[in-house]
């Protein structure tokens, strides 16, 4: 069996932690991004010391197009994919009422359907190989809502809901599909909360820290390994306790 893994936002952030994880376990590793090329270059480039195949692949994930695009060239260049990390997303804050079409839209557009693009790309060969692993980013905002954040706490839990269904429909060929539910994690995403917000965070975690994106990156690489094989249609919160 191949392994290579394709993870989509991997030039910055949980995404990049994660392709650092599966480059030391010897994964060929296909680095998606969006509009970060220079850190994706610099990724591959400090990964290579593993002995892998480590490439970037520029693809709006919500563009259908784009990322069916971008798989055949990772098949070309890589092999076919055994793994896929839903992990590119985006998240905003904004009153209910303040939330536009336009908004919404993109919300979905990249949390919801960049998930749907990536997999149906990669699964007929999951299919036809009897194995694959599917492992997609929601947040615990996704399970329990965040408070001006409808539209990012509406997509998140979509996907809970894809990952259950589709690991209904693909456990017989020997596919799983699991869910990480990250906590408040120290990336750039966070970055315009201001340090009192931060600590006020950090103090609602029992185990009273942020998050780093290695500590998902770990989740991640558990879900994907042979030690994971009979679990799916789980979602896995990592998040210190924050939701209990
Ligand atoms: P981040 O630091 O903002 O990084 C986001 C990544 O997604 C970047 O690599 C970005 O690539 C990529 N991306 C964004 N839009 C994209 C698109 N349309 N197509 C392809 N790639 C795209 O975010 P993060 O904190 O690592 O978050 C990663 C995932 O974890 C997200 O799904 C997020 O919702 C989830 N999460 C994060 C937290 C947290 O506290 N940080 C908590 C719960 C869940 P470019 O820079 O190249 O555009």
């Amino acid at each position: 069996m191949n392994k290579t893994v394709l993870i989509t936002g991997a030039s910055r952030g949980i995404g990049r932690a994660a392709a650092a994880a599966f480059a030391q376990n010897g994964y060929d590793v296909a680095v998606n991004y969006n509009k970060s090329a220079e850190a994706a270059e610099t990724l591959c480039t400090e990964l290579s010391r593993y002995g892998v195949k480590v490439k970037s692949f520029s693809a709006d994930v919500a563009d259908k197009s784009a990322v069916n695009e971008m798989v055949r060239k990772i098949e070309g260049d890589l092999g076919k994919i055994s793994v896929l990390v839903n992990n590119a997303g985006i998240a905003e804050q904004a009153l209910f009422s303040d939330i536009t079409e336009e908004m919404w839209d993109r919300m979905f557009a990249v949390n919801v359907k960049g998930a749907y693009n990536c997999t149906q790309a990669v699964l007929p060969h999951m299919i036809h190989n009897k194995y694959g692993r599917i492992i997609n980013i929601s947040s615990m905002w996704g399970i329990s809502g965040a408070s001006c954040e409808v539209h990012y706490s509406a997509s998140k839990a979509a996907l809970i809901g894809f990952t259950k269904a589709l690991a209904k429909e693909t456990g017989l060929s020997g596919i799983t599909v699991n869910c990480i539910a990250p906590g408040v994690i120290a990336t750039e995403m966070n970055g315009h909360l201001s340090e009192e917000i931060m600590d006020e965070l950090k103090n609602e975690t029992p185990l009273n820290r942020i998050g780093t994106p290695e500590d998902i990156a770990e989740a991640i690489m558990f879900l994907a390994s042979d030690k994971a094989s009979f679990i799916t249609g789980q979602v896995l919160s990592v998040d210190g306790g924050f939701i209990v």
